[in-house]
Parts: structure tokens; C-alpha cells; sequence
């Protein structure tokens, strides 16, 4: 029987059994090589893709492990942004889209929420050097960096579905 141990890095509980924390992205295991450069050894897995990576092909952002291809993500305790809109009615119906198919969204409105995750709000805005925009009343969509990939496709699927009328 795999027993809990708590991850070192973030202290998410996870089984002394896991090659990793699902939370953070820390590796437990030794021998793991990074995915693009099988003679590197990987400093973390993705939160998001699960795959191992390097120093140079992945970066912590607030403790969380992701790869290049996706440190854009916005995370916000452990959750990760999948779909933002101002508009509260269409948020909530694709929750419940999502949440009908198994996924388990979250619904993140910085005006309403902010101590309720902890900390300040300019914690909860990460921003990767960039001068991407971030909307402040926009209302934000979020899912386990986990569920990511599915959820998103499965947003875009809805999204693009043109048969949708939002209430
Ligand atoms: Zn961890
Ligand atoms: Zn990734
Ligand atoms: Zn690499």
C-alpha cells in the first residue's frame, strides 16, 4: 500500500509511490531526462503537460513547475487559468459545461475573492516580463493544472460551436 508523504517543495500530499508532485511539478524519482534534451537531466515536470524537463526548457513560476510551452499559463493556487470573460453569465455556464463532462472548475473573481486565496492580489497576478494585458474585472475560469489541456479543448469545442446561445 502506498503510504501519503507530503511533498517536499510545496508540501501538497501526494503517495511515497509518485515519480512526482502533481501540484508543483517537483520530481521524486532519480532519472528523469528532460523531454527536448534526453542528455539533461529534467528539473521538474509541467503541472500542466506532465512531461519532464530541463532548467533551460522549463521555469518555477510561483513554485510551480512548467515548461515553455506553457509558463503562460495564469495559475492561481495550484489552478491555472483557462478562459476569462467579464461577462459572469457566460463564466457560469461553461462551469457547468465543463463540470458536466467531469472537469472541476472554479470560478476566480478578483473583486470577490481575492482573501479567500490568500495573500495580495498583486501575488495572485504573475507576470512572466511580459506586457501582456491583464483585464481587472475580468472573471476567470479556472481548472487543476491537471485538467488543463482537456478542459481547454473542450472550452474551444463550445466556443466554437456557433450553435451556443449564452442565457
Ligand atoms: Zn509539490
Ligand atoms: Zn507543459
Ligand atoms: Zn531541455
Amino acid at each position: 500500500m502506498p503510504e501519503k508523504i507530503l511533498c517536499d517543495y510545496c508540501g501538497n500530499e501526494t503517495t511515497n509511490d509518485s515519480e512526482f508532485c502533481i501540484k508543483c511539478g517537483s520530481i521524486f524519482i532519480d532519472d528523469v531526462y528532460c523531454l527536448n534534451h534526453s542528455e539533461r537531466y529534467a528539473d521538474g515536470v509541467c503541472a500542466i503537460c506532465h512531461q519532464g524537463y530541463c532548467k533551460k526548457c522549463g521555469l518555477r513560476v510561483n513554485s510551480i513547475f512548467l515548461c515553455n510551452e506553457h509558463s503562460d499559463y495564469e495559475i492561481y493556487e495550484g489552478m491555472a487559468r483557462i478562459y476569462g470573460s467579464i461577462d459572469d453569465s457566460q463564466i457560469n455556464f461553461l462551469k457547468s459545461s465543463i463540470e458536466k463532462e467531469g472537469f472541476h472548475p472554479f470560478i476566480y473573481n478578483r473583486k470577490a475573492t481575492p482573501m479567500h486565496l490568500g495573500g495580495s492580489d498583486h501575488s495572485l497576478f504573475r507576470s512572466a516580463g511580459d506586457s501582456r494585458n491583464v483585464i481587472i474585472n475580468e472573471i476567470k475560469l479556472v481548472v487543476p493544472c491537471s485538467e488543463v489541456l482537456e478542459a481547454k479543448q473542450l472550452i474551444n469545442d463550445l466556443l466554437s460551436g456557433g450553435d451556443i446561445v449564452f442565457p
